[in-house]
């Protein structure tokens, strides 16, 4: 038998089911119509936040990434709770701006960023973490076509990367952000245009949960923030820190200890460079805040033996659980977090694989696991499902469509 992922605090069972906020979860599909369904609970979104305020530096703003969740009723809710929101694409521009969120909480990273949707932004006021040389080009021409002065932060792909991420995203060659040595002619260009300069991002990776690593990565981006600043001559007005906080996905994973890092990060901000003095910090975060408010729930519509083994067949799938399945950014596929939600709790009966629907091997939920016997029409919950769930799987795939989504 294959181990499962650990299931995320905050979950409880009655009468032998799971409840999500309270509700069962067959109380919850029936709300919902059918399966599969994604439920992602306000409760558990606002203890992350909280948790994380507590956490962290008052002089710390949380930003939210939202390519991690757009679900436009998660993005109003969470819009109360953060100080800001980054995007990647003019869609998700469109998202945020839906959500009533006010121009000046948003800034938009990402490469390729194309000619109409820097447009967008600069006549929405977001600020545009730059990417490249030719963008920052782009992105001055559009400005003065327009007669605005873009916003402009300038990401640094840095000279590092965050150890144990999840998906390396700096360090080396990279599509994002701009190499360390082409920084100040980007900034020349910034200060001579009259563009306002809204300082560095910098993203050094994902889903990191050592705290160690977390905070190693943080005190490199600092110092590289104060060096890249004093050779500019300038203070530096802002600096996003980059995020990387990782959600424990797979047997043996442990929770990030966010608290240690909070600490730490204190310790830096009393001790900062004059160029960093009046500097507004924020981290982006989007696993982090919303993956363990979130559960995909999909039934049973077969049960098969073949070759001795067991397959729980169900009407969900990677189509919209693309991570769970192991085709999402990791190599070595491992189980995540999965139970049988209509007998949570139920003594391991036997070993089992959970598939989806689709016509292909890879559509796997769960290997060879242990679980209590489940039958046709029993309800399974995969967990951590509130990040890269429903909008990082391909939903069009083989002609089911999109999973019901659901915030309670
Ligand atoms: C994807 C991304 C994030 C969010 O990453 P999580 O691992 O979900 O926290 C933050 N910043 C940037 C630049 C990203 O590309």
């Amino acid at each position: 038998m294959k181990p499962l992922g650990p299931i995320p605090e905050g979950f409880d069972a009655r009468d032998g089911e799971l409840t999500i906020a309270g509700r069962s979860a067959s109380e919850l599909a029936a709300a919902a119509g059918d399966t599969p369904l994604f439920v992602y609970s306000r409760d558990l979104i606002a203890a992350r936040v909280a948790r994380l305020r507590t956490a962290m530096p008052a002089r710390l703003s949380i930003h939210y990434a939202v390519k991690a969740n757009p679900y436009p009723p998660l993005l109003e809710f969470i819009r109360d709770l953060v100080d800001g929101f980054d995007i990647a694409s003019a869609g998700e521009l469109g998202f945020v701006e839906q959500a009533g969120v006010a121009w000046d909480r948003i800034s938009f990273a990402g490469p390729g960023k194309r000619e109409w949707e820097l447009e967008m932004a600069i006549r929405s006021g977001v600020a545009i973490n730059l990417e490249s040389l030719a963008e920052a080009r782009r992105a001055l021409a559009t400005g003065d076509a327009l007669g605005t002065a873009p916003r402009l932060a300038v990401r640094v792909n840095p000279d590092f990367d965050l150890r144990g991420s999840g998906m390396k995203m700096g360090g080396g060659a990279k599509p994002f952000g701009i190499d360390i040595e082409k920084v100040p002619e980007v900034l020349d260009l910034i200060f001579q245009s009259g563009a306002e300069w809204r300082g560095f991002h910098i993203f050094a990776g994902s889903q990191a949960l050592d705290a160690a690593a977390v905070i190693e990565a943080q005190a490199k981006t600092l110092a590289l923030a104060a060096r890249l600043a004093e050779a500019a001559g300038r203070a530096l007005p802002a600096c996003n820190l980059g995020g990387g906080f990782g959600v424990p996905y797979f047997p043996g994973d442990e929770e990030l200890d966010v608290e240690a890092v909070g600490e730490a990060l204190g310790g830096a901000f009393a001790a900062l460079p004059d160029s960093l003095r009046e500097t507004e910090f924020c981290i982006e975060l989007g696993r982090w805040l919303v993956g363990p408010a979130g559960v995909y729930l999909t039934r049973i519509v077969d049960r098969k033996e073949s070759h001795g083994e067991v397959f729980l067949i169900t009407d969900g799938g990677l189509h919209h659980q693309l991570a769970a399945s192991g085709n999402f950014g990791t190599v070595v596929r491992r189980n995540y977090p999965v139970a049988i939600a209509t007998r949570f709790g139920a003594p391991v009966e036997e070993a089992a694989s959970v598939v989806g629907c689709l016509c292909t091997p890879l559509d796997r939920l769960a290997d060879k696991a242990g679980f209590p016997r489940a039958e046709v029409g029993d309800l399974v919950a995969v967990f951590q499902a509130g990040a890269y769930g429903a909008s990082a799987s391909p939903a069009q795939f083989l002609g089911h469509g999109p999973a019901r989504e659901m915030l309670i």
